[in-house]
């Protein structure tokens, strides 16, 4: 880890006082939380069934918090299979204090890899929209991968800039969570590139562009509405400042108190003169409960909306592809293939998407919802999304692994292994939880693994 930059510590030593020593002795401790994910299960059991001792994080109850001695957690077949998401558990806060209700519509505005995005849709139910959008195309590309993994249907992944967001979706959302690129003070201790970047003059244009992130981000929130503002950083300005710029250009929103949790603290619009209703922030410090340490704001947009675009039961599908796409998913499955909000993209990939594609079309979307089956060469086969979401039992055939089968490695390398079973699509699980497609024919069990996810 490169060394602390002077000037943060004298900034940090200055706003703390006493406390200050114990705050830097936090920062540098390794500590990490996973996020369990209750698609794969009930959170308690699946807790009992990590092969490494934790301890729950007290606001978030699917929390672990664990001592990070250089574990395997992101290549153990278990992450995978999407039962956990690696989060820092003062991260795990913001869907908390979101609070995102099953049926409605949620945009995180700032979403990639997807941590706090995965956490929303776990807690959604898979009912409503989720629209998880991130500027970078690269990132976006991660975040699409992480919500394949945990399983989540109602999103649709989108590669947008918050004013194009803006420009269509004015009044669309219930809630929005703006999770703003930050100094990243929070993060020293795994992020040498952001203490390397850190000054007072690097805060100060992340302050502008937080500036301009929540100005574009304002209209998109339905009257009545809410709005959570987060950042892993403690610089005042980047959080009880940007926040008090925001609410004194939008008069139409308030700040609202926070739910309580434990471990978290009132804002501090103290250290920069910003207004005293700024205490109504909440902090959690690294030396004061688990995590590294997190800012977040709720605001409120004054009005009432009248009633939300219901989810999208339509299809636009030939009807010829629909029937190949039932026969297909038929032989593939034990419950009735999906169909409300089937949809067909340009490039032949079948999608339920929650949102009519009027809404939609000409943005840039990367998943307009969940990639069910694609077309190839008159054919239709099931995608890797599907198995992610599927419960094993819903499964025509299943091939469940131990960790420990040397069959595992082949599968997660893309190869194959005898098998005289019936011919078809197979699950392939690891110990009952799903990993992706296998295909059986001809005395032996191919992996379709996808070529991007192998080792
Ligand atoms: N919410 C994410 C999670 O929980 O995994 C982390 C988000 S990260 C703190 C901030 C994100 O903002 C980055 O992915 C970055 O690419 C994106 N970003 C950077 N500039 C942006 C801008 N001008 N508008 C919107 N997003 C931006």
């Amino acid at each position: 880890m490169a060394a602390l930059p002077l000037e943060f510590i004298a900034r940090m030593r200055r706003w703390l006082g006493d406390e200050a020593d114990a705050f830097f002795a936090a920062l540098l401790q390794r500590d990490i939380g996973l996020r369990l994910n209750p698609r794969r299960g009930d959170v308690a059991a699946l807790a009992a069934r990590l092969p490494w001792p934790t301890r729950p994080v007290p606001w978030c109850e699917e929390g672990r918090f664990l001592q990070d001695e250089g574990l395997p957690l992101g290549t153990h077949p278990y992450h995978r299979a999407g039962l956990y998401y690696v989060q820092d558990p003062s991260a795990m806060a913001a869907a908390v204090l979101l609070d995102p209700q099953p049926g409605e519509w949620i945009l995180d505005l700032a979403a990639a890899p997807g941590g706090k995005a995965t956490h929303i849709a776990a807690r959604m139910r898979g009912e409503g929209l989720l629209v998880a959008n991130e500027i970078s195309r690269r990132r976006a590309a991660i975040l699409a991968m992480n919500v394949e993994r945990m399983g989540v249907t109602n999103a649709m992944i989108a590669n947008e800039t918050p004013e194009r967001l803006a420009a269509r979706w004015a009044g669309l959302f219930d809630a929005l969570l703006v999770d703003a690129p930050c100094s990243g003070e929070g993060t020293f201790v795994r992020d040498s590139q952001a203490i390397r970047d850190w000054s007072t003059a690097t805060i100060a244009g992340n302050a502008r562009r937080q500036r301009l992130i929540l100005d574009r981000a304002a209209p998109l929130v339905r009257p009545g509405g809410r709005l959570l503002y987060g950042t892993c950083t403690f610089a005042p300005e980047e959080n009880e400042g940007t926040i008090a710029a925001f609410l004194e250009g939008h008069p139409d929103f308030r700040i609202v108190p926070l739910p309580a949790l434990p471990g978290m603290e009132g804002g501090r619009p103290d250290w920069i003169g910003a207004p005293e209703a700024l205490r109504l922030a909440g902090r959690f410090w690294p030396h004061k409960t688990a995590g590294h340490g997190h800012f977040y704001a709720l605001l409120r947009r004054d009005g009432e909306s009248g009633a939300l675009p219901a989810r999208w039961e339509g299809q636009s599908v030939p009807g010829r592809i629909r029937r190949l796409y039932r026969e297909s998913l038929e032989a593939a499955l034990r419950i009735p293939p999906p169909e409300a909000g089937l949809y067909l993209s340009k490039d032949d990939h079948l999608y339920i998407v929650p949102m009519e594609p009027r809404h939609w079309e000409g943005l840039r979307i990367l998943r307009p919802g969940w990639w069910v089956a694609s077309l190839r060469h008159g054919k239709i086969g099931p995608d890797h999304a599907l198995a992610m979401a599927l419960a094993p039992d819903e499964a025509a055939a299943r091939c469940d692994l131990a960790v420990d089968d040397p069959r595992l490695a082949r599968y997660l390398q893309g190869g194959f292994w005898a098998d005289e079973g019936p011919r078809g699509w197979v699950l392939i699980t690891v110990e009952g939880f799903p990993l992706g497609w296998g295909k059986r024919g001809g005395g032996r069990l191919r992996s379709k693994y996808p070529m991007h996810l192998r080792r």
